[in-house]
């Protein structure tokens, strides 16, 4: 079995051959503070500059093992192209008492080195018992992703206050207090970049006192394809209590949850009752007040046609601290798994996004300023006043022949794109049974789609 360790005394390394297994390996070992010897007769480029900046000692003499001299106090990295070159000199080295690490072989290594993730002061370390370095750094990249930006600063924080905590609390009640303080919502506002807020929690909580700060997060949760969300919206997903989500966002996202997570649906029910958006705005403040990780889950972007604006009023009236993560919006998300690129340099120079939603059965927009021809205009909740939309631009005179675009369930598996013109569309809509949610696309890029949908 492999013993994982970090050593913070840095030893002296001398690397037998220069090319390109050392040429990655010996900045890494220098950036650890290492002294590094190489011996080599020809070298990298990469180590040359670093010997004549005078970071690294070049010994530049062909390598003979009757002549080689190893020093126990030294480590070795065996780097050379000949295998059987390398296996004399770490029998050598270990006659010596020295350790060696063979580049070529695993199995004849007393050391190797594990694929690094390096935030300092966070340091994380992957390794497949020195296997295969593919799968090592497959592995490194997946939780590079997953760790956020910022946990350096988390380090860094927890850094500080350590010695703090130590003056203060008992070695008996350390350990306790950091489990505490962990799960609270400390470290999610050294990672929102709240430090302020981070810094006074935990003097609360250092002070003994109960804190109940709980926090609400606004998260815009794409279109709908899951792998559209952002890393923030993930994390803060997967951290939270209790979820007050809409329709538009469908199980794959809500199957990221915390088993746990207390879930309410606040949407339109199937008998089209809404829960007041007043009563939503109220719960997120009664249920961030008890102390609770918020979690407030909205189809696309909080901010576009969403009402997250609405809800953060009342968060900020309430004092109850909130983070706003943005979304994917369904006409970008639409657009781009449509093939239909919003603006352009041949059909469109700007894009406008606007609700079609009908109040008392018509559609009241500015019309004259919607019929342009090189504008795209995206329109949100628009399936039922469709007809009087088309009606309407070729009424303020758009070409009845504008093509025109219908995403239905857009970036979902079971996505259509129904492409017509502004003439025709109302019968094609007619003879169809389309089904919410749809995104209207108008203008010529959408002539694009049947050459560019990929989906
Ligand atoms: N905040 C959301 C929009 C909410 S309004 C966002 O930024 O996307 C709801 C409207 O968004 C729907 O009526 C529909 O027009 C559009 N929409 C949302 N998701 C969609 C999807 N997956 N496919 C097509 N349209 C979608």
């Amino acid at each position: 079995m492999d013993l994982p360790l970090i050593l913070r005394r840095t030893p002296r390394f001398v690397v037998y051959g220069a090319g390109q297994v050392a040429a990655r390996r010996v900045p890494s070992l220098l950036n650890s503070g290492c002294q590094v010897t190489v011996v080599a007769q020809q070298a990298h480029a990469d180590i040359q500059q670093l010997a004549e900046r005078g970071d690294v000692e070049w010994q530049q003499r062909q390598v003979s093992p009757s002549s080689e001299q190893f020093d126990g106090d030294c480590w070795y990295v065996l780097a050379l192209d000949d295998a059987s070159l390398n296996a004399i000199l770490a029998k050598q080295a270990r006659a010596c008492g020295a350790w060696v690490c063979r580049a070529d072989s695993p199995d004849d290594s007393d050391f190797y080195f594990p694929a690094v993730i390096d935030r300092s002061p966070v340091l994380v370390t992957v390794s497949s018992h020195g296997t295969s370095p593919a799968l090592t750094r497959y592995l490194r990249q997946r939780l590079d992703t997953f760790l956020p930006a910022e946990i350096a600063d988390l380090g860094n924080f927890v850094a500080r206050w350590r010695q703090r905590v130590r003056q203060t609390l008992p070695l008996s009640q350390r350990k306790s207090f950091w489990r505490q303080w962990m799960r609270s919502v400390a470290p999610e506002r050294v990672l929102a970049r709240q430090h302020d807020a981070a810094e006074s929690l935990t003097l609360e909580m250092l002070d003994g006192k109960q804190v109940q700060a709980g926090e609400v997060y606004l998260v815009g949760a794409g279109p709908g394809d899951p792998d559209l969300l952002t890393f923030r919206a993930l994390r803060l997903i997967q951290s939270a209590d209790i979820v007050f989500y809409d329709r538009l966002v469908g199980n794959p996202i809500l199957d990221l949850l915390p088993r746990d997570a207390e879930r309410y649906y606040v949407g339109k029910a199937r008998s089209d009752h809404a829960v007041p958006q007043e009563r939503i705005n109220q719960l997120l403040v009664e249920h961030s007040q008890q102390g609770k990780r918020v979690l407030r889950l909205k189809g696309g972007d909080p901010f576009i046609f969403g009402r997250g604006g609405e809800e953060l009023e009342t968060l900020a009236d309430a004092q109850v601290p909130f983070q706003v993560v943005p979304g994917i919006t369904a006409a970008a998300g639409c657009a781009a798994y449509a093939g239909i690129p919003l603006t352009h340099r041949d059909h469109a120079q700007s894009v406008r996004f606007v609700t079609g939603h009908l109040k008392n059965g018509s559609c009241d927009l500015p019309w004259h300023e919607l019929a342009h021809p090189d504008q795209t205009l995206v329109i949100y909740m628009g399936l039922a006043g469709l007809p009087q939309i088309c009606q309407q631009l070729i009424d303020h005179g758009m070409s009845p022949y504008t093509p025109i675009g219908l995403v239905e369930n857009g970036t979902r598996p079971d996505q259509q794109v129904h492409v017509s013109t502004l003439a025709q569309m109302p019968a094609y809509i007619h003879r169809r049974e389309i089904q919410p949610p749809t995104l209207t696309i108008v203008g010529s890029v959408v002539s694009l789609s049947e050459r560019l949908n990929w989906r």
